[in-house]
């Protein structure tokens, strides 16, 4: 199907002048008409890119005995709110509070909130989610969900939300410098700009501290949700207990470098190629999420690679009494234990980080607080 983004894309560079780089994402991820994640479904093999709750159960079933695990941590408050950021199609959510049964007394405190952008999406999480044995709602952003003690989660949440992108265009490398990467038009084709000012100081502040090791043309990325999310985080834990665990692919420290990309059936495209067709990413900053968390005096762990992550909830146990109860499928789970774990697969590349309340010892699943 062609999508009438790309003409609409256009016409408005044409009559207002370039976007930002997180501009042109936000419209081609969400506009409500012809956005990538409102009109559809991607997840999936049939679909455009595959997420590890997709690929197997044992996922989501380790992160529920990490949620009971919280939920202990937090002194078993009476109601615990459970916000899931981004569920897709809400299968981790049901494998979560599968393993919940574990713990009777973690389920019947159990409310789940979903936040999800997309009404397609949505529908489908409401069918997984249709016999789940606890309250659940919708809210339409993390500060709109109910008060409380809360589990916050979120897998390939993070890589979704728009970034920014500057260039260090100052020859010396100086302090200064920076310039914003824009989407210009070259005719009627898109095509990458450089916007002619240097950025301001108040916005140079926001980028994370490798700036200042910038070398000339080096580009660096910033994604502005996340100083919106970590504050909402830290408004939220320090009115109750509360633990946010986030999973996505990324470096642990700042790196240089154009990371934004565009997938389509499970290949890479060109970002201009199909917009609001193709689903676009970035790499999480693990390291300037550390910094915002550490400025914002909200305790936080260093990011850890998942397979590490995984393996500490006992995935690997998992995997054995999966295979012991089902002999059939011991191979299938053999290949989506190398999935999540293996190093040329998702075991390095992802990353988990969690921040929490004051007060509240290291996070089953981590090495140390940063
Ligand atoms: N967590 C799921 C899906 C990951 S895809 C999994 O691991 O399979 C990203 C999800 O985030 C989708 O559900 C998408 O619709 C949602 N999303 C993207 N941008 C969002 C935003 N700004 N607010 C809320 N949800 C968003």
């Amino acid at each position: 199907m062609t999508n009438p983004l790309k003409e609409r894309l256009i016409a408005k560079i044409k009559a207002e002048g370039p976007l930002s780089v997180a501009e042109y994402i936000t419209i081609c991820l969400l506009d409500p008409v012809h956005g990538y994640y409102p009109t559809r479904d991607p997840l999936g093999s049939d679909g455009d890119f595959i997420t590890a709750p997709e690929i197997s159960q044992m996922f989501g079933e380790v992160i529920g005995l990490w949620c009971i695990q919280s939920w202990q941590d937090m002194g078993r408050p009476e109601t615990v709110q459970l916000i899931e950021l981004g569920p897709g199609r809400g299968i981790m959510m049901s494998d979560i509070l599968r393993a919940a049964q574990l713990d009777k007394g973690f389920l019947a405190a159990v409310h789940v909130t979903l936040v999800e952008a997309s009404p397609a999406l949505e529908a489908v999480q409401a069918k997984t989610l249709g016999d789940i044995p606890c309250p659940i709602s919708w809210a339409a952003s993390l500060d709109k969900a109910p008060k409380g003690p809360t589990i916050i989660i979120g897998n390939e949440f993070l890589d979704c939300l728009p970034i920014r992108q500057f260039i260090q265009k100052d020859r010396f490398a100086g302090r200064g410098g920076w310039q914003e990467r824009m989407v210009a038009l070259d005719g009627k084709t898109l095509r990458f700009g450089v916007s002619p000012a240097v950025i301001s100081e108040g916005l140079q502040a926001t980028l994370p501290e490798a700036q200042e090791d910038a070398k000339n043309e080096d580009l660096l990325e910033i994604c502005p949700a996340n100083a919106q999310i970590v504050d909402q985080i830290k408004q939220r834990f320090e009115a109750d207990s509360g633990r946010a665990l986030f999973i996505d692919y990324g470096p642990e420290e700042t790196e240089f470098g154009d990371t934004l990309q565009a997938l389509k059936r499970h290949e890479k495209v060109g970002v201009f190629s199909d917009p609001g067709n193709t689903d676009l990413t970035a790499r999480v900053d693990f390291g300037a999420l550390v910094e915002l968390a550490k400025a914002a005096m909200l305790p936080v762990t260093t990011a850890v690679p998942q397979r590490e992550f995984l393996s500490k909830l006992g995935l690997e146990m998992r995997a054995v009494a999966l295979s012991r109860a089902k002999p059939e499928s011991k191979d299938k789970i053999a290949r989506q234990l190398h999935r999540l774990t293996a190093s040329d697969e998702m075991g390095e590349l992802f990353k988990a980080i969690c921040f929490q309340s004051e007060g509240l010892g290291l996070p089953l699943g981590f090495r140390e607080m940063a």
